[in-house]
């Protein structure tokens, strides 16, 4: 089994469902003229993507799926890959990279990642001068957006977490594919209006659930993934009145359920007074547009 292989989940059926909002509608292209808006393409151990929008440019952040497979995803929020103006990736796992460099050479979109993830991908020639390299300790721009990323604990080569923030200063955070909730992550993390965070897994279903004992040791390692009791235990330090919206990310479909994990952080927001927005994004399809101003 290779080490890629460790990660993938059974495919399994829908999985996406939306707490706390009233939209539950996919929303035509309008161009966002206002705040910025996010839409998670598909989330979970099968392939992550999602897509940042602001006034000056469209971010897709993550490559998991096939290159076909993104347009389609793309096209059922009104997007064509045309419309984006980079790409960005968090790691070479391939849930996060598998049809990158397919996707990008054949649209012609500027792919950013760090050295050391590029190192772990198997990128072909031509390729290649699409390529920008970023350091995973300093920030850069991309796409018409502001990108400070930030190391965080997980068994890739050099993984990131990002904020993106947009002209206007709204600002989008990313952590996902974490062991634990690092101190370098939760201090970058503050003063967001989007928060995008990894719940990945109930440590019961876990425990009791059908993965051989390595592999449960790795998921719920320091440099694995983060469970929905470590993620909702986060939230409060990174609470303030502007964070808007909470999409809950990454979610095993073996060893977690949407019902489970949305239960746990909308009793937290609640506990905190939160009016922050709760959206679970899941495998099978794209989540409604996420929208802040
Ligand atoms: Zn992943
Ligand atoms: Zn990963």
């Amino acid at each position: 089994m290779t080490q890629l292989e460790l990660f993938q989940d059974p495919p399994s059926e829908t999985l996406r469902e939306v707490v706390g909002g009233s939209e539950r509608g996919l929303r035509p292209p309008v161009p966002s003229a206002s705040g910025m808006r996010v839409v998670v393409l598909g989330s979970g151990s099968q392939g992550n993507a999602l897509v940042v929008e602001s006034e000056h440019g469209r971010l897709l952040v993550d490559a998991g799926f096939s290159g076909r497979e993104i347009a389609r995803r793309l096209a059922r929020v009104g997007l064509e890959p045309s419309d984006l103006s980079a790409l960005l990736l968090t790691h070479e796992h391939g849930d996060h990279s598998r049809g990158a460099a397919a996707f990008a050479r054949r649209h012609g979109i500027r792919l950013h990642a760090t050295r050391g993830t590029l190192a772990g991908m198997k990128l072909p020639q031509k390729v290649r001068g699409l390529i920008s390299e970023f350091r995973s300790d300093r920030e850069f721009e991309a796409g018409g957006f502001r990108i400070e990323p930030f190391g965080i604990p997980h068994d890739a080569r050099e993984p990131v977490g990002l904020v993106i923030e947009d002209s206007r200063g709204c600002r989008l955070g990313l952590a996902a594919d974490l062991g634990c909730r690092s101190r370098l992550a939760w201090t970058r993390l503050q003063g967001l209006h989007i928060l995008i965070l990894e719940t990945n897994h109930d440590l019961d279903m876990l425990r009791d659930g059908p993965y051989p004992w390595s592999l449960k040791q790795r998921v719920a390692s320091r440099h694995g993934h983060l469970s929905n009791v470590d993620a909702v235990a986060g939230l409060e330090e990174l609470m303030h009145d502007d964070l808007q919206a909470v999409v809950l990310y990454h979610l095993s479909q073996t060893n977690n359920r949407p019902a489970l994990a949305a239960a746990l952080a909308g009793e937290e927001l609640d506990r905190l007074g939160s009016r922050s927005r709760l959206t679970v994004s899941g495998q099978s399809e794209p989540t409604e547009w996420i929208e802040v101003i």
